[in-house]
């Protein structure tokens, strides 16, 4: 069985990891963290929920503590691209978390925040940028960031930025770089426009894949439930009433979608908060942090505010309306399950949804089950354990990013003493090195 030791990490690190709780590195860590610290391009085939970020942020930490560079104004060594803000700022947490025994800058330079506060930031040069592409092309063009001294790039969720839009920011930022560099390239599924990009990008890359593409964790119990688009909201209250102090992520379409559910749902007095792209930022995290407290049990949410969040504990997922894109399907139910847990993900299909339910099930390569009777749904949904664990020899496509009880995330840790903008110091201030700047 390998360990975190076997992996050729250095000491400083591997005593964060213990500090941390990881008492193993999951496959793709296994696999991909002596790779990297060889230097190699690597492409990693992953959802989250597999451990990636580790599988990234460490090797590239201990590459940079192996050749510290004096920092440059205007500049970082490593650049990390996510598909949303609150990946970016996850990303960015856990650089900190991962990197605490060395003093490090991390920058996160996304929309909604500040450019100003951005490129003062960015003034005196930072280790790590993790950015959305968008605002981090606004930074290049307006000479606030240069990137001719970027030694490392990490594209993340590519893709989700692939139905963002985003690819053509991706290319442009790409060309900025120094052709010099080692080239990190993630992705949960392969459309061939991605599979495009990375023969672009990386350099004789090595591959790595934890879970085939597009094949749903066994583990998550699904269901589809065929309703009439009228019926939906009486439908998911019934389905929600039967469950207390539960997390539940409901996915809708639209954002008026999503703030008509959340207010039915309070209506009926259920405890929900909706996030979509229209809601500003600090509104987004103060709905996020309300949800992974416990404090409202349902987070309403459209795909694009949704991805990349990184909540433990969600036993259900319930599609209110089905995505327009199949692949999504695959990610929204990864919401569930993650950790090493299982969990329940039931959707809604109205009738004018069959050719949406058909290309999903082609997708995943499987029949999802239907339930026509909403007070089995119900039942269903009561039964369903919450977000239990799975034992040590953890489910079959290997992921077994367990956490030992009692003992706190670190991305939890990392989130406590801090606003979403960053601009709170962590709580634990007085033991850190590294500067937070978000
Ligand atoms: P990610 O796929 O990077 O989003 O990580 C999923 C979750 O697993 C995160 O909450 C990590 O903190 C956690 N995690 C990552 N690696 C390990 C590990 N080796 N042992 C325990 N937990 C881990």
């Amino acid at each position: 069985m390998t360990t975190f030791s076997d992996l050729g990490l250095p000491q400083s690190i591997l005593k964060t990891l213990e500090q941390a709780g990881y008492e193993r590195p999951t496959p793709i860590q296994a696999q991909a963290i002596p790779l990297l610290l060889k230097g190699r391009d690597l492409l990693g085939i992953a959802a989250t929920g597999t451990g990636k970020t580790a599988a990234f942020a460490l090797p590239i930490l201990a590459q940079l503590a192996d050749r510290k560079q004096p920092l440059r104004n205007r500049s970082c060594q490593v650049l990390v691209l996510s598909p949303t803000r609150e990946l970016a700022q996850q990303i960015a947490d856990s650089f900190l978390v991962y990197g605490e025994s060395m003093r490090i800058r991390v920058a996160v330079i996304v929309g909604g925040n500040s450019f100003g506060k951005q490129a003062q930031q960015l003034q005196r040069g930072v280790d790590i940028v993790v950015a959305t592409p968008g605002r981090l092309l606004d930074h290049a063009d307006q000479g606030t960031l240069r990137l001719d001294a970027t030694r490392f790039l990490v594209l993340d969720e590519a893709d989700h930025m692939l139905d963002l839009g985003f690819i053509p920011a991706v290319k442009r930022i790409v060309r900025n770089l120094p052709a010099e560099r080692q080239n990190l390239f993630f992705s949960a599924t392969m459309p061939k426009e991605i599979a495009g990009l990375a023969a672009e990008l990386l350099d004789n890359p090595e591959r790595v894949s934890v879970t085939p593409a597009s094949t749903p964790a066994e583990r998550i119990d699904q269901k589809i439930v065929h309703v009439a688009a009228g019926h939906k909201v009486r439908l998911l209250t019934e389905l929600l009433a039967t469950r207390q102090a539960e997390r539940v992520l409901v996915f809708t379409r639209t954002k008026r979608g999503a703030d008509r559910v959340a207010i039915s749902l309070e209506k009926a007095g259920i405890g929900a908060a909706a996030i979509h792209g229209n809601k500003s930022q600090p509104q987004r995290q103060r709905a996020l942090n309300g949800f992974k407290a416990g404090d409202t049990p349902i987070l309403v949410a459209t795909d694009i505010a949704a991805r990349g969040i990184d909540i433990d504990g969600i036993s259900l997922v319930v599609q209110y309306d089905l995505p327009e894109v199949p692949e999504t399907y695959v990610h929204r139910i990864g919401r569930t399950a993650r950790a090493g847990a299982s969990g329940t993900a039931v959707s809604f299909c109205a009738p004018d949804d069959q050719p949406l339910l058909r290309a999903i099930e082609k997708v995943t390569r499987r029949t999802i089950p239907a339930e026509t009777d909403p007070a089995s749904v119900a039942e269903l949904a009561a039964a369903a354990p919450a977000a239990r664990r799975q034992g040590r020899g953890g489910p079959r496509d290997g992921v077994k990013a367990q956490r030992p009880q009692g003992r706190r995330h670190p991305e939890q840790r990392a989130q406590q003493g801090r606003s979403f903008g960053g601009q709170r110091r962590p709580n634990r201030a007085p033991q850190r090195t590294a500067e937070v700047l978000a």
